[in-house]
């Protein structure tokens, strides 16, 4: 007998299901049903559909660790019983959701597909139809009995990413998101077409869902004429254990004396400073120019191409989840999930 697919659908809220406030005229989340009866098609899928809903739900300006937890938590209780999950999620936050998710699951082995929208499902021009129903036929898929896509994804308008390589580029156009540092796990036209080559093989290994994550974690984006106060504020944060320094290009800083020491005293404090290039593409190359030598030499560690939003949570999930400081910065040095390329 065929097995129908089951597919799990976690409503968090976001401009997908949003409908206009009368009195002020801004958009507000609206609850499940609405946004399920805007889509009528996905009756017509031979699926099992389960669902749980956010309540209320939430624009994705709200989310935080504790939301993620919760989110975890609600994968992994219907982990077994389905084939795979749909996120719908406000796009503002979704390439951090979609990076922390991909920590806190190791050895993921269905697929967790984000979607949403820019324009509400209500809306007649509203790209939110084809987004939900296609990120719902890439969490169904599979070959040779197994999912195609045994990741955490961010599908939107006709392009699946690796969801920690993605950022939020556009707040207008139906194409919102990038992932400039890796390729595409799979493109829709007519028919899906799936970039192998380039998709996460499960490993069948067990599943482990990890629920902690630390969030005394920070981001210091450098900008010409920052002054010594706003940095060294900065790193004296009362429990602050981590600091993504958002540098430019290819990893470079100011060399400013005051600048260096301030880093330096903070590492000497066990904070680790972890280098993000504030590019969209590339990467981090510490030692490649004169103005990021200072900052390989005390300890900075160069996150190669990893986007901001992977680092933070990467970072959140490592002080959540190890206390031994040599191994997290290891791992900060690998990709544990896919997040970046390292040569
Ligand atoms: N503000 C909305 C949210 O992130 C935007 C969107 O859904 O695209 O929840």
């Amino acid at each position: 007998m065929l097995h129908k697919p089951s597919i799990f659908i976690i409503y968090t809220g976001g401009t997908i299901g949003m409908v206009k406030d009368e009195t002020c005229g801004s958009l507000k989340p609206f609850d499940f049903e609405h946004l399920y009866s805007q889509v009528p098609e996905l009756k017509k899928f031979d699926y099992n559909f389960g669902h749980y809903s956010f309540s209320p739900p939430i624009d994705s300006s709200d989310v935080n660790p504790e939301v993620w937890i919760k989110l975890l938590k609600i994968i992994e209780k219907n982990y077994d019983a389905y084939d795979g999950f749909v996120v719908l999620h406000g796009s503002d936050t979704m390439a951090f959701t979609a990076s922390a998710i991909s920590f806190l699951i190791e050895d993921l082995s269905k697929p967790v597909i984000f979607t949403g929208s820019q324009l509400p499902v209500g809306v007649i021009r509203t790209d939110g139809k084809e987004n939900f129903i296609t990120a719902v036929e890439i969490a169904a898929a599979k070959s040779g009995g197994k999912p195609v896509v045994p990741e955490v994804g961010i599908y939107f308008e006709y392009k699946l990413f690796r969801g920690n390589r993605t950022h939020k580029l556009n707040a207008e156009h139906f194409k919102a998101f990038s992932s400039v540092n890796y390729p595409l796990l799979a493109e829709a036209g007519v028919n899906i077409k799936y970039n192998k080559s380039a998709i996460h093989k499960s490993l069948n290994r067990k599943t482990k869902f990890h629920k902690k994550l630390d969030p005394n974690v920070g981001i210091l984006k450098l900008f010409p004429g920052i002054s010594k106060e706003f940095v060294e504020n900065i790193l004296n944060t009362k429990k602050l254990k981590s600091v993504i320094l958002e540098t430019y290009g290819a990893g470079n800083a100011m060399t400013d004396k005051w600048f260096l020491e301030a880093i330096e005293k903070a590492i000497k404090r066990n904070i680790v400073v972890l280098n993000v290039t504030q590019c969209q593409g590339g990467r981090v190359n510490q030692g490649r120019y004169g103005a990021s030598v200072g900052l390989a030499q005390m300890g900075v560690i160069g996150a190669y191409d990893i986007t901001t939003e992977a680092a933070l949570t990467k970072l959140m999930y490592l002080f959540g989840n190890y206390s031994d400081l040599k191994l997290i910065k290891e791992l900060l040095e690998k990709s544990i999930r896919g997040e970046m390329t390292i040569r």
